[in-house]
């Protein structure tokens, strides 16, 4: 959707103002910060299903599998999310916990590097607990191993002793849910996969229900903004409630700096464009990588080492940050023969595509 802008609006402060690409580029990542892992995205997280925007149809499998669960009288199944960072994976893992009445431990796959990191965690699970490992991809074959029994059979088989005089003793481990997070459901191995009993994806957000978490974030900051002002941020926030949280935050401190009394649509797009975040969420980056591919590589088929040797940006970012996106807005798609430019992105950078001059 294009920005409507009034016409006397004064862009001459923007140039000036622009931030250093490598702060701005941050701004579109969808993993959290340190800062936002400590202090305030927790205070931002909705305790309650019903509070939870979006994601109807993973919410409608919840619901259902939490009803059966409680008239059982038993614990939930053990739960695999998959999608990219930043859309509510462990936001959802503590929702359960809050609407099952029991709690919820945190970790994530590197802090499981030894045998004894995820027995201790197991051994103090009660009965009904959720365990919640983000980057579960990412175990070790021995914490791995040690799970199997775990979520089948509520059995720890540790080893005690080493070489010859060493044996195996079993434990027994309450009831509990695994909720398993990650970006990577294909580098799962399928004997981890196949214990899971739910298997759900998480999608990118619309921009409406991005606009409700914008205004209900602007809430609990206490900040006001018009309707249009939170749509505004919606648009530019790539499908991902973590990025439009953090948008909100910089349109907030420029319009204090600004001492503008409300965010609205003009002063977000305004705030926005010093971040270089464009109307469709695309930063820098983002630019650079289809430009590159246009003006060097004649808009694809490319592969992604070279994207990243012509762009300077990492391989790994490129795939993790900034191809999802591109991808699920349609701006590049992936073939066999690697990434090609789609017409959508040429027209969105005001570039004439090769499809475009053949039919002239
Ligand atoms: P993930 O675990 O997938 O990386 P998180 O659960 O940490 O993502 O969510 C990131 C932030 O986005 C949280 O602080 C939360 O406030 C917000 N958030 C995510 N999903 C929703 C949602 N459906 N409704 C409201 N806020 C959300």
């Amino acid at each position: 959707m294009a920005i409507k802008r009034s016409a006397n609006s004064d862009h001459s402060h923007q140039k000036a103002a622009r931030v250093p690409k490598s702060q701005e580029s941050k701004m579109v990542s969808p993993t959290a910060t340190n800062q936002e892992k400590e202090t305030s995205d927790e205070n931002l997280r909705p305790h309650r299903l019903a509070d939870y925007i979006g994601q109807k149809d993973l919410k409608s499998v919840l619901t259902i599998a939490m009803e059966a669960a409680k008239t059982r009288g038993d614990s939930l199944d053990h739960l695999l999310l998959y999608g990219p960072p930043g859309l509510g994976k462990t936001t959802i893992s503590l929702i359960l916990a809050a609407e099952m009445e029991v709690n919820c431990k945190i970790t994530a796959a590197p802090a499981l590097e030894r045998p004894r990191d995820i027995t201790g965690l197991l051994i103090n699970l009660k009965p009904g607990d959720i365990l919640f490992i983000d980057e579960i991809h990412r175990l070790n074959r021995l914490t791995e191993e040690l799970l199997y029994p775990a979520m089948e059979d509520y059995r720890l088989d540790i080893t005690i002793g080493k070489g010859k005089s060493s044996r195996t003793q079993s434990i027994s481990l309450p009831k509990f849910t695994l909720i398993g997070a990650t970006t990577k459901v294909g580098s799962l191995t399928s004997p981890l996969r196949d214990r899971f009993g739910l298997i759900q994806k998480l999608r990118f957000y619309e921009p409406s229900e991005l606009t409700l978490i914008v205004l209900r974030t602007a809430e609990i900051l206490n900040t006001s903004i018009t309707e249009d002002g939170a749509a505004e941020i919606a648009r530019r926030s790539r499908g991902t409630p973590r990025i439009a949280n953090r948008l909100l935050r910089r349109v907030r401190d420029y319009m204090q700096v600004q001492k503008k009394p409300t965010i609205n649509e003009e002063l977000a797009a305004e705030a926005l464009e010093i971040y270089q975040i464009d109307e469709q969420g695309l930063d820098w980056t983002d630019r650079l990588i289809l430009q590159t591919m246009i003006n060097q590589f004649n808009g694809g088929p490319v592969g992604l080492e070279a994207i990243a040797a012509s762009t300077g940006e990492d391989a790994k970012t490129i795939e993790e940050v900034y191809e999802p996106y591109l991808l699920q807005i349609g701006y590049l798609n992936r073939t066999p023969r690697g990434r090609v430019v789609a017409a959508a992105a040429y027209q969105h950078l005001g570039q004439t595509s090769e499809e475009q001059l053949s039919m002239f």
